[in-house]
């Protein structure tokens, strides 16, 4: 039987709902908007259209977007200064720098230098911190939109056995932190991982965050598992995920879909946290229904 299709357009399309409300109710409260800056450098045309998405989307929901884009070249002293900057204006609720960055500039100095209470994209090491000591803080987009999907799709955690694929900072990691805070038996696979199809066969929910396209097949796959695909690769005719889709879809109980599935929730997740910083600093209490 073919799995139930875990649909990320609609689910994001209900959270930017929420979020859309929760910054009408920001505003009547405040006389003003909650404050996302998008920083860009140089010319990348992948970064253009991220960061082009982002802002739409953020005015969409009614809230005030800056967009700075800086030079190839630019310090980290300089970056260093903006990012102060920024702090200290408190009409920005959130801002992000878009990855990768040009050298001299370092991801890791930026993550350390950006405030914890406006890092929108949940990197800094305070906020990932506070992620692995199970306290509130904000919390990496894409994992908590998986957390989103997986909680909408009535996904039962508890107990379950949970293979995340993939290590970064930005999914892997923090995505099997929220999985174990919701007692799932959590096993994070990495490429020297041994026999990871036999690995990913023991997983009730499969989190796929690699980027190799199609690398996971049916016969990796526990008849009736919830299968998450992460990745988005693009081939020279379309763009796919990790999980191999048609086939894996005959296996598995329940999909996401590449592209429609996670993909759209990782910017719906960035709106809901610059609500969620903003409500903080404002000492509001959070718009209820978005994060779980
Ligand atoms: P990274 O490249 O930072 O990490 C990839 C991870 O996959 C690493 O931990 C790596 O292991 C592991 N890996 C690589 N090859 C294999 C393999 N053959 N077998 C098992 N594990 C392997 O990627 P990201 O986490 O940033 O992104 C992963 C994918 O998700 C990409 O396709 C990216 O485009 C997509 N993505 C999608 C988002 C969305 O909104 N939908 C948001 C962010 C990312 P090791 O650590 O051992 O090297």
């Amino acid at each position: 039987m073919a799995a139930r299709v875990i649909d990320g357009r609609d689910g994001a399309r209900r959270v930017r709902e929420r979020v859309a409300e929760g910054c009408a109710a920001f505003e009547a409260r405040h006389g003003r908007r909650p404050g996302l800056v998008g920083i860009q450098v140089g010319d990348d045309p992948a970064s253009e259209i991220y960061q082009r998405n982002k802002a739409q989307q953020a005015e969409e929901v009614g809230m005030t977007v800056e967009r700075i884009k800086l030079p190839v070249g630019t310090t980290q002293a300089e970056m260093d200064a903006l990012l102060d900057r920024l702090d200290a204006d408190d009409g920005v609720d959130g801002m992000l720098v878009q990855l990768p960055v040009p050298g001299p500039l370092t991801e890791p100095a930026i993550a350390a230098r950006i405030s914890p209470a406006k890092d929108v994209d949940g990197f800094s090491p305070v906020n990932i911190g506070h992620l692995v000591r199970g306290e509130p803080c904000l919390r990496p987009c894409t994992p908590s939109g998986v957390m989103w999907l997986l909680d909408d799709a009535g996904v039962d955690l508890e107990g379950a056995n949970a293979v995340v694929v993939g290590r970064s900072v930005i999914v892997g990691k923090p995505q099997a932190f929220m999985l174990l805070e919701r007692n799932a038996t959590v096993t994070i696979a990495h490429s020297r991982t041994r026999d990871l199809p036999a690995v990913c066969r023991e997983a009730d929910v499969l989190v796929v965050a690699v980027g190799r396209a199609e690398m996971v097949k049916a016969d990796w796959v526990k008849p009736g598992a919830t299968v998450i695909d992460v990745g988005m690769n693009r081939l020279d005719d379309r763009l796919c995920g990790d999980v191999a889709y048609d086939e894996v879809s005959q296996v598995a109980g329940a999909i996401t879909p590449v592209p429609g599935g996670v993909g759209p929730m990782t910017i719906a997740f960035l709106l809901a946290n610059t609500l969620q910083s903003a409500e903080r600093r404002m000492g509001d209490e959070p718009t209820k229904g978005i994060i779980t």
